[in-house]
């Protein structure tokens, strides 16, 4: 269906090559975490094996080393999301920690008593609770925009609720749950028309196409490692300088100082003073080996792939009987969220998971928008570009069983 050499690249992932529960596995969690490609857990491994030290303070060649890996990663991530400048990119512990990280400094600075934030309906837990937390301390309200019962945002209402009390607008790019890809160029010139800031959540869509935070214009972009086909634990946090320059640091700490006295203490330049204490040194070298990775890959391709085996899902959901899809916007991108009609979505897992087919079920971090929807969850399978319509397949096939076992 597509030029996209799936085989060849399947190869590069060790972890597919496994049977789970007797069969052939078949991930498709990969909205959960994406699988990591040899070269990054060679990277991660060589790292530790030879160049292991702390960076930035070493008097020794393996501090050098470790330094210039861990900056050298740096530099990856801005040019991979065409950052102006290295230093905008900070290092966080994930997604979460990126938003957290921007409503408790910015938000700490810039939020009062009035002031409104606002989020989608469709948004993952982490991009709610921050701003629910700041806004309490400072008087502050969180509003959700509404979305449309396909899971398309409701941009004629999102008009309508702007006005100059609006400070922040925070976006998921992609959602999670469902899969929308939301409209975030009209968002954030809308946003800005009215003077908010906009952070885009990245974490959902930094795996499938080219991310160019100065074309979005964005003013913080954040994502996580480990959906980047990079390891746990580390994310990145991109914002506009002067908005990084402005905003205080996040943690105390080793690092984030450039002096210390009892008579007052002054920060580092950035982006050390947002890191406090020894980073996650192994991590980003894994990262950077995901970004090198990923440059050497054919990613319109693989974009390509993800669609078709998305529509090639969706049209075999739609044929079978007692299966609804959930987020059906013509805007999506490798997300399938469905319920097997008259089942619990866990049993459903559960018997997938005795088929070697990995998805994963609940409220995916979204309640919001499944009480919207007034379900418990759903089942939802995630695509990647080293999944198969073969993969696909199998779920289907394993949807009949867990249909003739549980109804
Ligand atoms: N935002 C979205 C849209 C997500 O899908 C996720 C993770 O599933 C997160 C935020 C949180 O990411 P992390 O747990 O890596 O911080």
């Amino acid at each position: 269906m597509t030029k996209f050499d799936v085989e060849r690249v399947r190869a590069d992932f060790p972890i597919l090559q496994q049977e789970v529960n007797g069969h052939p596995l078949v991930y498709l969690d990969n909205a959960a975490t994406t699988q990591k490609p040899e070269a990054v857990i060679q990277a991660i491994a060589d790292y530790y094996r030879h160049d292991n030290s702390n960076v930035h303070r070493g008097a020794h060649a393996l501090s050098d080393r470790a330094t210039e890996k861990f900056e050298g990663a740096r530099t990856k991530v801005a040019a991979f999301i065409n950052a102006p400048s290295s230093a905008q990119v900070l290092w966080t512990r994930g997604t979460t920690e990126g938003i957290n990280m921007v409503a408790a400094t910015w938000g700490r600075q810039n939020l009062k008593a009035g002031d409104r934030v606002l989020v989608s309906a469709l948004e993952h837990h982490s991009n709610i609770v921050p701003w629910q937390m700041i806004a309490g301390a400072v008087g502050a309200t969180v509003e959700a925009i509404p979305v449309d019962g396909d899971g398309t945002l409701n941009l004629t209402e999102f008009r309508q609720m702007l006005d100059p009390r609006v400070k922040m607008v925070s976006l998921q790019h992609v959602s999670n749950a469902l899969g929308t890809i939301h409209p975030i160029d009209d968002v954030i010139a809308m946003a800005h028309a009215v003077g908010a800031k906009v952070l885009i959540d990245g974490a959902q869509a930094i795996s499938h196409w080219a991310v160019d935070v100065q074309a979005l214009d964005c003013d913080f972009y954040a994502f996580s490692a480990h959906k980047l086909f990079g390891p746990t634990g580390l994310g990145v946090l991109y914002g506009k300088r002067e908005l990084l320059d402005a905003m205080p640091p996040y943690q105390g700490g080793g690092e984030m100082i450039e002096t210390v006295s009892f008579a007052g203490t002054t920060f580092n330049q950035l982006p050390y003073k947002f890191e406090a204490g020894t980073p996650d040194i192994a991590g980003a070298v894994g990262l950077g080996a995901a970004i090198d990775y990923l440059n050497a890959l054919d990613r319109r391709g693989a974009s390509a792939h993800e669609h078709a085996l998305l529509k090639y899902a969706e049209d075999k959901a739609r044929a079978m009987p007692g299966i609804t899809l959930v987020g059906t916007s013509p805007y999506k991108t490798s997300v399938m969220s469905f319920m097997v009609d008259g089942a619990h979505p866990a049993d459903v897992g559960t018997i997938l998971d005795q088929q070697g087919v990995a998805v994963r079920t609940g409220n995916h971090c979204a309640q919001p928008i499944m009480d919207q929807y007034g379900i418990p969850g759903t089942v939802r399978a995630s695509f990647s570009f080293y999944n198969t319509f073969a993969d696909v397949d199998r779920l289907f096939a394993a949807l009949t069983k867990a249909q003739q076992f549980l109804l």
